[in-house]
């Protein structure tokens, strides 16, 4: 096993502060950079207690008039799922559509990929993130996989696809009926192709998969590893690509169309423990990707999956994507890795722990 490099770099600098009758004060920023790809990104323990400000609070009667008033002209709600949505040619998909339990999957309208199914996933127009249970989720990922699995027997070069979803305006979500969508192509999207080099090289450079080690070195540091839950390794990523990220990595397999139902289960039961944290916090919207990539095994990819809060609603509120992430492709860090995977702990541990191990920090 090679080691993971945890880079991080501190520097002072020196202000005088209006709040604090214009003292000098030394202030630290740490920059960390993700073991794989470099990726930069910056805590100021000064910025530590300023999350409520910047996120706000969600405006709840807001909300409660955008749920309102969406709901009558709803096209995922009642029958318009199965009569106004987009469907598949026949030859494609018998019936134009598949269902199972709640989850209905259609066609895209405005496709971003060749193969672009949405996923509805509840007969419930809203549901605050802690109603949305494991099931909801994982009929919804099952669907994506037989979709995948289909399509790729037709097209074996389909290698790449992912899973997504956005929860409510602040994270890009159009309509705020849950839903989840897929995206499945030959070539993989900026970040998965990275990802893919990444572990490619690193495989190259030592002999060795990158996730493997990065799941072996976690575990054995302990003060990210919030768990094992089934296949699944949850871990809060020492330098986060967004806000209380939290990511979940498959033990061994690197294909969605190849993770068995109980696996989706599990993943899902941790991204409802994740939805939890997130609105006990006080967060209500969010984003998450699965990646997966078709035989990416061999070189040590594993299928994983990212979740990150966003911005809370409320009149005015302001973007939490600004240059420091869109141009400088770097996160703010207002809460410690080390501190949010404590803390996703108690709700990875709570109630059934069943299939859960702990490893101590
Ligand atoms: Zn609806």
């Amino acid at each position: 096993m090679a080691d993971i490099n945890f880079e991080r770099f501190e520097s002072t600098l020196r202000i005088l502060n209006p709040f604090n009758n214009f003292a000098e004060e030394e202030h630290r920023v740490e920059v960390r950079k993700d073991p794989l790809l470099h990726d930069t990104s910056v805590y100021n323990p000064f910025l530590r207690d300023k999350a409520k400000a910047f996120f706000g609070r969600n405006d709840e009667e807001l909300i409660r008039k955008l749920v309102d008033e969406t709901s009558a002209n709803c096209i995922f709600c009642g029958d318009s799922v199965r009569t106004r949505t987009a469907r598949y040619p026949e030859d494609l998909i018998p019936g134009g559509r598949l269902e199972l339990g709640e989850a209905v999957l259609f066609a895209n309208l405005f496709a971003l990929a060749p193969h672009h199914p949405v996923i509805v996933l509840s007969k419930a127009h809203f549901l605050r993130p802690t109603e949305i249970t494991p099931s909801h989720l994982g009929d919804g990922l099952s669907l994506a996989r037989r979709y995948l699995q289909e399509a790729t027997e037709r097209d074996p070069a389909l290698s790449f696809a992912t899973v997504s979803a956005n929860y409510l305006q602040p994270a890009g979500a159009s309509l705020v009926h849950p839903h989840i969508q897929m995206l499945a192509a030959t070539m993989p999207y900026t970040y998965h192709a990275r990802l893919l080099d990444g572990v490619s090289s690193y495989m190259v450079q030592h002999g060795t998969h990158y996730f493997a080690d990065l799941i072996a070195e976690e575990r054995s540091r302990g003060k990210r590893f919030i768990g094992k839950h089934g296949a699944w390794n949850w871990i809060a990523p020492f330098s986060p690509m967004g806000s209380n990220e939290i990511m979940a990595i498959h033990n061994e397999e690197s294909d969605l169309g190849r993770i068995t139902v109980k696996d989706l289960r599990d993943l899902s039961d941790g991204i409802t423990r994740v939805l939890a944290l997130y609105e006990g916090m006080g967060h209500l919207s969010f984003n998450f990707t699965l990646y997966s990539v078709k035989g990416g095994e061999t070189v040590g990819f594993r299928c994983l999956l990212k979740i990150v809060n966003r911005q809370n609603l409320y009149p005015n509120y302001r973007n939490d994507d600004y240059f420091l992430q869109k141009l400088l492709q770097s996160e703010l860090i207002l809460n410690l890795p080390e501190d949010l995977a404590a803390e996703t702990r108690m709700y990875f541990h709570a109630g059934e722990a069943k299939g859960i191990e702990q490893e101590s920090p």
